[in-house]
């Protein structure tokens, strides 16, 4: 089946359970997640409106009959084991289960007992993370972001590094620290040198930041000393979750020269706890910035591998005053998936199933659309005002950041659901 022409995505279907208007997950999105409530323990789902589908039941009870599933496959804490059954059986999945939601199907809708247990209210359930992970590159991927960290912290004239536009500059992250939208995130301690000194210091960071950016986690498992072509790299794409790639920029500051960041990242990253497949996202393609230079073959691709992708991130304060800091677009990167999966196995590098690659800070060309609060309030120069006249230039103590994203065309409105994590007191 050709993804251009799959049934699911049809923006005309319509489902027995009820959609919300507005609701990030209509009958064409159908993205998987790892849930658990107060009875059962993690188990895989899929979300529909306000509601979860319990896939053990859906499974357990034949609803999956004919598609060849492995037994247990659904009744699991991560969804390793099923992603890597690979993009098509991925998809078969997901076609079934838009079948057996669809407003004219009887077989579950008719089904009053059945119902019952395998929709389950999304507020009674508890969103774990949905993969395990292997291991986690942070690409540096929008052209907009490189330019203002370069000016800030370097040099506004050569803020571009020369390598920048010959290849996805991106590094090796930390997987052990992603945890699932809704963890708290304890204010990072380490060095920083504070501008008029000579020497660092131990302190709490006094520049936490979040950073904008989208994920995508690879379903495959490579060899050693083989590579992916940009041609192969949408199949070893499973699908998408918003990333908060956290950032301590005084301790980011004093460390990354020469090998880059790490204290300043690796303390937590919070992902959204549904993967949006690749499948749901393909009526949103778009075309990418020209790239000039021109790349090298290896990094060429045909078609649009851009996705337009709305992102807003809100700053909600702990006297629950809310400001929106910012709204981007996936659209804007540079240097697309494909790309970045094909520079980060040229060398021989073997990708493993739940792998992420995020795609960097994700900025567009106005302020308003800068990822971070480096870009935004320029280093701290140029503070948000709140309304009680005080002003926002890094995160506080008991702010809470909240990353939404969704793709919307035709009616029908693909969203991510909520990426968001609270700071508390460094311990
Ligand atoms: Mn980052």
């Amino acid at each position: 089946m050709k993804n251009e022409t799959l049934f699911s995505n049809n923006p005309s279907l319509t489902s027995w359970v009820e959609v919300p208007v507005g609701s990030d997950f209509p009958i064409q999105n159908l993205p998987f997640g790892i849930f658990k409530t107060k009875y059962l323990s993690p188990v895989a789902g899929v979300a529909i409106g306000d509601f979860v589908i319990d896939l053990v039941y859906l499974h357990e009870n034949g609803y999956f009959d004919g598609l060849g599933l492995p037994a247990g496959i659904f009744n699991q804490k991560y969804l390793n084991d099923f992603i890597a059954l690979g993009r098509k059986k991925g998809r078969e999945v997901r076609e079934r289960v838009s079948e057996l939601l669809g407003h004219d199907n009887d077989e579950l809708k008719q089904n009053v007992a059945a119902r019952e247990l395998a929709l389950i209210p999304i507020q009674e359930v508890q969103m774990q993370i949905p993969v395990r992970i292997p291991n986690y590159t942070d690409f540096y991927s929008s052209e907009e972001h490189a330019t203002n960290v370069g000016s800030i912290f370097r040099d506004p004239k050569n803020a571009l590094l020369p390598n920048w536009k010959y290849l996805p500059v991106g590094y090796h992250g930390r997987a052990s620290s992603i945890v699932v939208s809704g963890t708290p995130i304890h204010r990072p301690k380490g060095q920083l040198k504070l501008a008029d000194a000579d020497l660092p210091i131990f302190s709490p960071s006094r520049k936490l930041d979040f950073e904008l950016e989208v994920a995508f986690i690879t379903c495959n498992e490579t060899r050693l000393g083989t590579s992916i072509s940009t041609k192969e790299a949408e199949e070893n794409i499973f699908g998408l979750v918003l990333f908060n790639d956290w950032s301590a920029r005084d301790i980011q500051q004093w460390e990354y020269v020469p090998l880059g960041p790490f204290l300043g990242k690796n303390f937590g990253s919070t992902i959204s706890p549904w993967i949006v497949t690749l499948d749901a996202l393909e009526p949103y393609r778009v075309e990418g910035p020209i790239q000039a230079p021109a790349v090298l073959p290896y990094l060429m691709c045909v078609g649009n591998k851009n996705f337009d992708i709305v992102l807003d991130v809100t700053l909600v304060t702990s006297q629950e005053e809310k400001l929106t800091l910012c709204r981007s677009n996936f659209k804007y990167m540079y240097w697309n998936m494909s790309q970045q999966l094909a520079h980060q196995t040229v060398n021989g590098c073997n990708i493993q199933v739940g792998d992420l690659y995020a795609s960097g800070t994700i900025s567009g060309p106005s302020p308003g659309s800068f990822g971070s609060l480096l870009e935004s309030t320029w280093n701290g120069q140029r503070p948000f005002k709140l309304e009680d006249g005080r002003v926002r230039t890094f995160l506080e103590d008991g702010d809470t950041i909240n990353i939404k994203g969704y793709a919307e065309k035709n009616g029908v409105r693909i969203g991510f659901g909520e990426c968001k994590g609270k700071i508390w007191p460094a311990v």
